[in-house]
Order: structure tokens, then sequence, then C-alpha cells
């Protein structure tokens, strides 16, 4: 395990603003900014870059604004049409399900682990070790091979019946740091249908894109890789073998150009790379 003192402590090196706030001399020549289609509406993304070089983890609280408005608009969208959607905190059915994390997500979710009271944390790390066991245990043949849909590698997980590490008590321990992928997973269809034999007849609902994707595209960008995801299980095993990747730095203005030029829609297909790692990579 990486330990803790190598973890740079991360403050906020980008900062969604409102682009009709009076900004300094200063911080208009750190505006990153451009123009966001949400279902037809345009809606214009302003970020505020610290002078700092950035890493890929700085990323990821920029991400879950973004996400979080996104959702929102959405939902509103949504209530507008007349459907309900159920999904709140607390409700959890879902947490049985594949969550795929980018690789700047698995390095910060990591770190924020990292910075809790020690036993918390090796609580968390001892029921992810569990779970990535029974994920991958005499079964690595199996894992869905050459080009996998998301949906694909999702029935697989399913079958495994392995609940996310997170959840506790049939609540999200981390539920203010819970990954993309769980704050984009919304339905239309009541709660007690987010069942696997039912999974016909649940109406998920579609976000105009998907900040995950963005954020896993905009990362690969940066590092020249393809684009992967991580299951979430698998944060440990996958620190352990990247550690180089948690420290490479860019220009903050370069970093978020790119997550802004990512932020379209697009379809990914996942596919696992290499053998018993699980990363997930994306064409
Ligand atoms: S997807 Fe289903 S189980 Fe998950 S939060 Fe929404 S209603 Fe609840
Ligand atoms: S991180 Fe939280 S919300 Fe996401 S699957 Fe795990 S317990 Fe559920």
């Amino acid at each position: 395990m990486v330990p803790a003192r190598d973890i740079e402590s991360s403050t906020a090196v980008f900062q969604l603003v409102d682009s009709t706030e009076m900004l300094s001399a200063g911080d208009s020549e750190k505006i990153v900014e451009g123009p966001v289609s949400l279902l037809g509406d345009q809606k214009h993304i302003s970020i505020l870059c610290s002078d700092s070089l950035a890493r890929l983890s700085d990323l990821v609280p920029l991400a879950r604004s973004v996400c979080d408005a996104v959702v929102l608009n959405t939902r509103n969208r949504c209530t507008l049409q007349g459907k309900t959607i159920p999904c709140c905190e607390g409700c959890s059915t879902c947490c049985n399900y594949l969550v795929p994390l980018s690789i700047p997500e698995v390095i910060h979710v990591y770190e924020e682990i990292a910075a809790l009271p020690a036993q918390l944390g090796h609580a968390f790390w001892g029921n992810s070790l569990r779970v990535a066991g029974q994920l991958l245990d005499n079964d690595t043949d199996h894992v869905p091979n050459g080009e996998s849909s998301l949906d694909q590698v999702g029935q697989w997980y399913a079958h495994k019946e392995a609940a996310c590490p997170f959840l506790e008590n049939n609540l999200c321990a981390l539920y203010d740091q819970r990954p993309l992928a769980c704050r984009e997973y919304l339905v239309a269809t009541p709660a007690s249908w987010c069942r696997p034999e039912l999974v016909g007849r649940v109406e998920k609902i579609e976000l105009p894109f998907s900040v995950l994707e963005c954020l896993g595209k905009a990362a690969a960008q940066l590092e020249g890789t393809p684009v992967e995801a991580v299951m979430l299980p698998l944060i440990l095993p996958w620190i352990e073998e990247n550690e180089d990747r948690i420290h490479r730095k860019w220009s903050s203005r370069e970093m978020a150009q790119c997550f802004l030029d990512n932020l379209a829609p697009r379809q990914t297909y996942f596919r696992p790379h290499r053998h018993a790692d699980a990363t997930l990579t994306a064409q």
C-alpha cells in the first residue's frame, strides 16, 4: 500500500465560478470557459484554475460539481415531464451493482480514505479487499473479455452479489464522496423494482452526458493511455501497481481545458484490461 505520508494534500485547484461574478484582473487570466449542451440547453461553464501544477486527482471535486449540476438539471426536467425519481440517500439496492471509477477518482477516493482516522480507513480497505476477493477469486477466466459493453460487465458483476464495500447498514458511508457512477445512476420507476430479476422493467434516466466518461476520457488524453475505469473494490490493487501515476502533474489550465473539451455526449464500451487487475478500458 502507498504510505499515507506520500499523499500530497489537495486544496481546491479548480473551482466552478459564475461567469457573471466580478473577478479580479489576475483571476480573469486563470479562467477556462466554454459552452456545454444539456439536452438542448446551452450552458456556459467557467472554471477558475490555480497557478499551480495539478494532478489527475485534483479534477475530481470539479467533476463532482459538474455532475451534481447535470443531475439536478435532469431531475428538474423529469419533474416537468411528470416523472418521479425515487433515488435518494439511504436507498441502496443499486449499491450491489458495478461501480466503475475513472482513474482520477481511483486516486482521489484512495486519498480521501487515506485521510480518514486510521481505524476507519483500515475498515474500508478490509471490506474492499474482501469484496475484491469475492469478485476475482477463481474466476478470472470468467471476467468478460474481448469487447464487452458496460452492460455485459455489469451483468457479470451483478451475479457476484457483491455489495459495495462502502455500504454500511444499507447506508453509503461515503455519501458526500460517492463516485460519479453513483451520482449518475437514476431511475424513474419505483425503488422496489431495483432488483436484478426486474432489470428489464426499470426505466433508467439518461443524462445528457456522463461526467464519469468525460473525466475518464480527459485523463486518458492527458496521460496518453486508453480510456480506463476500475471497479470500486479494486482501488487498492490498482494503486499498488500504478503509484507513479498518482504524482504526475500538468498545468492546471491544460487540465481544465481538456476536461471542458470532453464534456460532450459519447458512447463508451469497456473491456477488462489484462487478466487479474480488472482495470476496464474503453474504446
Ligand atoms: S437506482 Fe433504485 S435502489 Fe438505487 S437509489 Fe435509485 S431507486 Fe434506490
Ligand atoms: S459508493 Fe456509496 S452510493 Fe456508491 S455503491 Fe457504494 S455505498 Fe452505494
